[in-house]
C-alpha cells in the first residue's frame, strides 16, 4: 500500500538536485565509490536476499549482480572525467568566428523501475549510469524480488546521499502513482505490457523513457561447429539463473540432421554443468514464483522431452529440460518463456531459419553457432535484433562499449558503459561568438545585395 509519501519523495530530489548537489565530478565519485562500498562490505547481505529470492548461489550472485555492477563502478570511476567533458565541434565558414561545444549535462530527477530476475543488478546498474551524469534518482525495485527490494531499501540509503537517491519499494500500485510525478527520464526493464504503461505515462509529461524489455532470443546452430560446444555454451546461458535471464537463448533453431546431434549433447551439457542430482546442487537456482512455476510446467507438453522434466511444486524447481517442438505455433514457441526450458526447433534448412526469425517479433539478442562467413554474414545483413553474438550468448552484456538494449518489441534506448552517462545526461550544444568582427551583417543579414547574392549562393553551393 502507498503511503502518500511519493510526491514528497520526489520534490525532496528535486530540490537536492536544484541546490546543485549532483553536479560536482567530486559527488558523483564519492557516490560511485560509497556504491561500491556498499556491495563490498554488505555482500553476504545481498548473497542471502538473492538467495532467498531466487536460490542464487553465492558465485552467480557474484558473477552476474553484485561484481557486475562493481565492474560498472570501476569503468564509470576511470572515464568519468572524459565523459564530462565538453567536446568541441567545427562550425561552419559562414559563421566564423566561432566556437561550438556539446556540454553534457545532468538531466534532473530520474525514475528507474527494476524487474525481479536480476533484481539487484537491473535496479543498481542504471542507477550507476544515472550518478555519473549528476542526475537525482529514485529506483523502483521489483515486490517479486522482496528480499532483495528489502535489502536496498535498508542499504541504500545508508550508504548514499539521500538528497539526491532514494528507494521506494512496492508494486503497481506505487509504479503508477511513481508514473503520475514529472520525471526527467525514466529507465524500465521487464516485460512489455508494463513497458506499455511506463510510456504511455511518461508521454503525458513528455519525459524520455529508456525500456529494457524481453522476447524470444533465438539460437541457431549449423553443422560447421562442434555439437558440444555449441550446446555447452547454449545450456549456460539458458540455465543461468534457471532461465530467468532477459537475454537467454529462449529456443534452438537446426535442421534435422543437426539436432539429431544436438540433443545428446545438450543432456551431456546438463550433466557437465549441474550433474546427476540437479535439485540438490546449489548452484541451480529457483523459478521465481508459484504462477510463473505453473505457466513454465504448462509448456512441458508442447513438445517431447529429450532431457529433464523433472519438477517440484513445493520448492519450484524445474529441471534444466529441453524439449523437441514441433508445433511452431504453440504456446512455448508464442510466449518468452523466462524459464528452464529449451525448444529445439526444425528448419528446413538455413533461408527456413533466418525467415523464422525475420518473421516475429525482433529478439534482444540473436545467438549464430556457425563457423561460415557467408552464414554470419547473412545473419547480419537479415535479421534485426538487440544484440547478434557468434558463439558467445549473453557475454555481449559483459562489454562496457556495446550498446545493451533491444530493437522494437525488445525495447527502445541502450545502456552500459560511456551509453549509460549518455542516457542521463542533454548533450547541450554551446555556441560562442563574438559581437565584434560583425561578420553576419556584410553576409547573411538584409539588404540582400547583389553581393550578398552572389556569396550567399557561392556558399550554398559549396554545401551540396
Ligand atoms: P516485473 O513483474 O518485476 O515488472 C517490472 C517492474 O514493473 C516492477 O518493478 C513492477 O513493480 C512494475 N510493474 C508491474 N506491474 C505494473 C503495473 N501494472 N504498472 C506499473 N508498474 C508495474 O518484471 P517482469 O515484467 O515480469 O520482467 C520480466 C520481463 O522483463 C521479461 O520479458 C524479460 O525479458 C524482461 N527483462 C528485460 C531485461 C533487459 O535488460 N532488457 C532484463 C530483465 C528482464
Amino acid at each position: 500500500m502507498s503511503d502518500g509519501s511519493i510526491p514528497t519523495i520526489v520534490t525532496g530530489l528535486r530540490h537536492g538536485f536544484r541546490q546543485g548537489i549532483t553536479r560536482p565530478e567530486a559527488w558523483r565519485r564519492g557516490q560511485l565509490e560509497a556504491l561500491r562500498r556498499m556491495l563490498q562490505e554488505r555482500a553476504s547481505d545481498f548473497e542471502a536476499a538473492l538467495a532467498a529470492d531466487l536460490g542464487k548461489s553465492g558465485t552467480e550472485a557474484q558473477l552476474t549482480e553484485i561484481g557486475f555492477v562493481i565492474g560498472e563502478v570501476d569503468h564509470a570511476l576511470a572515464h568519468l572525467s572524459s565523459w564530462m567533458r565538453p567536446r568541441r565541434v567545427t562550425a561552419p565558414p559562414a559563421i566564423q568566428p566561432a566556437s561550438a561545444r556539446i556540454v553534457p549535462e545532468p538531466l534532473g530527477v530520474a525514475l528507474i523501475i527494476a524487474p525481479w530476475n536480476y533484481p539487484l543488478m537491473l535496479a543498481l546498474s542504471p542507477l550507476v549510469g544515472a550518478i555519473a551524469a549528476g542526475d537525482a534518482a529514485i529506483v523502483k525495485p521489483s515486490e517479486l524480488a522482496p528480499a532483495t527490494s528489502a535489502a536496498l531499501a535498508l542499504l541504500v540509503p545508508q550508504y548514499l546521499d539521500r538528497r539526491a537517491i532514494a528507494i521506494v519499494e512496492g508494486g503497481a500500485e506505487e509504479t503508477a502513482e511513481l508514473l503520475a510525478q514529472r520525471f526527467d527520464h525514466i529507465f524500465y526493464t521487464g516485460g512489455g505490457r508494463v513497458g506499455r504503461i511506463v510510456a504511455r505515462a511518461a508521454a503525458e509529461h513528455l519525459t524520455p523513457i529508456t525500456l529494457e524489455l524481453g522476447g524470444k532470443s533465438p539460437a541457431y546452430v549449423d553443422g560447421t561447429v562442434a555439437p558440444a560446444a555449441a550446446a555447452k555454451r547454449i545450456a549456460w546461458a539458458k540455465f543461468l539463473n534457471a532461465g530467468q535471464t532477459c537475454v537467454a537463448p529462449d529456443y534452438v533453431l537446426g535442421t534435422r540432421e543437426t539436432l539429431d546431434r544436438l540433443a545428446p549433447a545438450s543432456a551431456g551439457a546438463i550433466h557437465d554443468l549441474y550433474g546427476n542430482a540437479v535439485r540438490r546442487n546449489p548452484d541451480y537456482g529457483r523459478i521465481v514464483n508459484d504462477a510463473h512455476f505453473e505457466r513454465l510446467v504448462s509448456y512441458l507438453g508442447d513438445g517431447e522431452i529429450v532431457a529433464g522434466g523433472g519438477r517440484d511444486a513445493a520448492e519450484r524447481f524445474i529441471e534444466p529440460t529441453v524439449l523437441s517442438v514441433a508445433d511452431r505455433d504453440s504456446a512455448v514457441m508464442r510466449d518468452e518463456i523466462f524459464g528452464p526450458v529449451l525448444p529445439l526447433v526444425e528448419v528446413a534448412d538455413l533461408d527456413d531459419a533466418i525467415d523464422f526469425v525475420a518473421g516475429r517479433d525482433k529478439p534482444l539478442a540473436a545467438y549464430v553457432f556457425s563457423d561460415d562467413a557467408g552464414v554470419r554474414q547473412r545473419w547480419t545483413a537479415e535479421t534485426s535484433s538487440g544484440a547478434l553474438t557468434f558463439g558467445a550468448p549473453i557475454l555481449h552484456l559483459t562489454v562496457p562499449d556495446l550498446p545493451f538494449g533491444g530493437v522494437g518489441e525488445s525495447g527502445q534506448g541502450a545502456y552500459h558503459g560511456e551509453r549509460s552517462f549518455r542516457v542521463f545526461s542533454h548533450e547541450k550544444a554551446v555556441l560562442a561568438k563574438p559581437l565584434t568582427p560583425d561578420t553576419l551583417g556584410p553576409t547573411i543579414m538584409p539588404p540582400f545585395t547583389g553581393r550578398k547574392d552572389r556569396l550567399v549562393r557561392q556558399w550554398l553551393g559549396r554545401l551540396r
